[in-house]
């Protein structure tokens, strides 16, 4: 009889206790890190400047905004200037400063080329997987907000990084699209196509550079006028085309972003401050943050750090592979047009370091 009461007592405190130790270890260690990761993390980093965002700055406001903008940045630039010697900049302030001159260069940006929403959700795609990994190679992942925004015709074939955020020219989007295309068709990146397609390129982008290639506000997108591959895709085709694709911006938006979370920019711009600050330097050198010319080793440094987000995030070397092939034949048609705007080594250099540590990544 007793047996039988302790046998009930003790299956009532067994089934009693194991779900709810069993709930409170499940919900700590898998729906609540979950959630957590995705409302936080998911949203936080890597994000994209929204509609909202956007129209604030293609509205008729836009002219007042930015002198508001210039305004604010000059008298904070001038105090700065002023009382360099007496205190030292501390990091919070570069911050803010290096803020105001990303913003201040989008909201001029936006005014003339509208925001292309087109790949919002496709660089959504890359993004989370970035932004599940990123805090294995970055240890500032978690603490730093990174963005991007498309828009055609503000670089050529280009995606440049600033200090936060990366602005991508929609030509880049579009000219990689038809190099995956082209790569699912012929199996291979080099082909009469790739070159048609390099040649078609270098003309919009010097049409970009000079002036020429004007863009008109209301979401003219397809401006372009880019060579078709000569037949159409089979079903497997397509979905390899697809596959290049996303391999090949996520290379580029890896890239990019590395430069924000190794936080180059704010180096560069440390540099040309102390430079400045002890009478070697001067306004234009400073200023010259919007043409931003890393050096060749902290291109090496983003390309090495790209693609350990890469591999981290599931994604294979061919992507950047694709992309320095690319590069190396724009450069093989136009001369050094690629290499002027920023200084990268050449894409057979990149691809020996792509090679070369791959695989110890
Ligand atoms: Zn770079």
């Amino acid at each position: 009889m007793t047996k039988k009461i302790l046998f009930l007592v003790l299956l009532f405190v067994i089934t009693a206790i194991i779900p709810s130790y069993a709930q409170i270890y499940y919900k700590k260690n898998q729906p609540q890190n979950r959630s957590q990761y995705n409302t936080q993390y998911g949203s936080r980093y890597y994000n994209q400047y929204n509609n909202q965002y956007n129209n604030q700055y293609n509205n008729q406001y836009n002219n007042q905004y930015n002198n508001q903008y210039n305004n604010q940045y000059n008298n904070q630039y001038n105090y700065n200037r002023q009382y360099n010697n007496q205190y030292q900049q501390n990091d919070s302030n570069i911050e803010m400063q290096m803020n105001y001159q990303d913003q201040m260069m989008i909201n001029q940006m936006a005014a003339t080329h509208p925001v292309d929403n087109r790949y919002d959700q496709f660089l959504s795609i890359i993004s989370n997987k970035f932004n599940n990994v990123g805090r294995y190679v970055f240890t500032n992942y978690d603490s730093k907000d990174s963005r991007y925004v498309v828009m055609p015709g503000v670089f050529g074939y280009n995606a440049v990084s600033f200090h936060k955020s990366i602005v991508i020219d929609s030509l880049l989007m579009e000219v990689d699209k038809r190099l995956a295309m082209g790569m699912a068709y012929y199996g291979k990146i080099d082909t009469p196509y790739t070159r048609q397609l390099g040649q078609r390129t270098i003309q919009l982008w010097q049409q970009i550079n000079n002036g020429t290639l004007r863009i008109n506000t209301q979401n003219q997108y397809n401006i372009f006028d880019l060579p078709e591959i000569p037949g159409r895709l089979n079903p497997n085709q397509q979905k390899l085309a697809e596959l290049y694709f996303e391999h090949i911006v996520a290379a580029v938006l890896a890239h990019e972003g590395s430069h924000i979370f190794l936080e180059h920019t704010k180096k560069k711009m440390l540099t040309q401050q102390k430079l400045w600050q002890q009478g070697q330097g001067n306004m234009n050198q400073i200023q010259q943050y919007m043409n931003v010319n890393f050096t060749k080793e902290k291109e090496y440094e983003a390309d090495l750090y790209g693609l350990k987000l890469l591999k981290r995030a599931g994604y294979s070397r061919e992507g950047m592979v694709a992309w320095f092939r690319f590069a190396d034949i724009l450069e093989s048609i136009s001369g050094t047009l690629y290499q002027a705007n920023r200084d990268h080594p050449t894409g057979a250099e990149r691809i020996e370091q792509v090679n070369r540590t791959w695989n110890s990544l």
